[in-house]
């Protein structure tokens, strides 16, 4: 079938939205989902500037909601007509990770940065090539063929322009706020970056009972959207955040601190570590440069301070428990997904959402599909 989508090019600078051909579900792992909406998150950028390493072309977007329109030959696990969240890791179910209760660390995610299919082919070509897709998904096309694995069934009454966040960035600034610091009530937090994760981090601080949530930000309207989420005070930059923290916490400093920038650079974890009580947790959520390898940090505060620094991915969730869980959340008026919307755009106007982004104008810009 013909369809649409945005397209990186090898050496392109920008999406390249044009016509694009789309096989069938092949295998019964595969179903065919014409998207009803999808997120622009910051790692489908991060694959335009080369922070993520990606083979293109690839068709970009990984937040994705839409209707499953087309089962693969044999499938049981899905039908025509069910709603379905993506989970940008998929989740097998069987592997240690799975099993365990960790399938934000699935064993197939090991294959996510090559975007093929199962079998090691495509679904989608344009100018007689075959198309990567971005973490096996590509929801910046009007259609796509994905994994069963990547895939969770989702109430239909639940709207697809915010369903479509809990696919990345509301799981994983939630997660890294309730699962990888185990914020607890009372708790002092730090959230560092204010976009899509961060604001998710900080309602997920708010949910679990921090007592003061700092949020930082350059961003003016950032901070004050910080506000709107449950952040108690906000600061512009990590250095005026110390004083603050400090004042606030009587020079406790924070319990919770987790980094949801744009892009981390390990020059900045002198200051970050110093906005960290003792026994306190620094979340590293955002992504460092591949080739970055000097962090500074002191070894000796990690011991006598009894400080932690943990990685987290996906906010350490479990999507077939979590997703679910977060949209009862969002039903019930706990967790604000509309106010994480800032502008939604049509498929044409992506890279206007991404210089949108770039600018700071938006929490979260979303594309929404006809
Ligand atoms: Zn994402
Ligand atoms: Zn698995």
């Amino acid at each position: 079938m013909k369809t649409e989508a945005a397209i990186l090019w090898p050496d392109a600078d920008e999406w390249s939205v044009e016509e694009v051909e789309l096989d069938p579900p092949r295998h019964a792992d595969e179903v065919l989902v014409r998207m009803a909406a999808s997120g622009m998150c910051h790692s489908d950028e991060h694959c335009l500037t080369g922070d993520l390493p990606v083979a293109r072309p690839l068709i970009g977007g990984h937040e994705g909601a839409g209707v499953i329109e087309e089962v693969g030959p044999g499938c049981t696990a899905f039908a025509p007509g069910d709603h379905v969240v993506f989970g940008f890791v998929p989740a097998c179910g069987s592997c240690p990770s799975c099993a365990s209760g960790h399938s934000n660390l699935c064993d197939s995610g090991a294959r996510i940065t090559g975007g093929l299919q199962a079998d090691g082919t495509t679904r989608h070509h344009a100018r007689g090539q075959d198309l990567r897709t971005m973490l096996l998904l590509g929801t910046f096309s009007r259609h796509t063929v994905v994994n069963v694995m990547s895939c969770v069934k989702i109430p239909d009454d639940i709207p697809m322009d915010k369903a479509c966040l809990v696919g990345c960035g509301v799981t994983t600034g939630w997660g890294s706020a309730v699962y990888a610091a185990e914020v607890r009530p009372g708790d002092s937090v730090v959230v560092i970056g204010i976009g899509g994760i961060g604001a998710a981090a900080v309602q997920g601080a708010r949910l679990a009972g921090a007592e003061r949530i700092f949020a930082i930000d350059p961003s003016e309207f950032k901070r004050e959207q910080a506000q709107r989420f449950g952040a108690t005070h906000v600061a512009a930059s990590i250095e005026e955040a110390f004083g603050l923290v400090q004042e606030v916490t009587w020079g406790r400093m924070a319990d919770k601190i987790i980094c949801a920038m744009g892009v981390g650079h390990g020059n900045l974890m002198p200051g970050i570590m110093a906005l960290c009580a003792k026994l306190g947790t620094v979340v590293v959520t955002n992504i460092h440069p591949a080739l970055e390898s000097e962090v500074n940090i002191s070894f000796l505060d990690l011991t006598l301070m009894e400080k932690k620094v943990v990685g987290s991915i996906f906010g350490s969730a479990n999507i077939r428990y979590d997703i679910p869980k977060l949209l009862e959340l969002y039903r019930n008026g706990q967790l604000d997904l509309d106010g994480m919307v800032t502008r939604t755009y049509p498929l044409a106007d992506i890279n206007q959402g991404y210089q949108d982004m770039r600018d700071a104008k938006n929490i979260r810009g979303v594309l929404v599909y006809d």
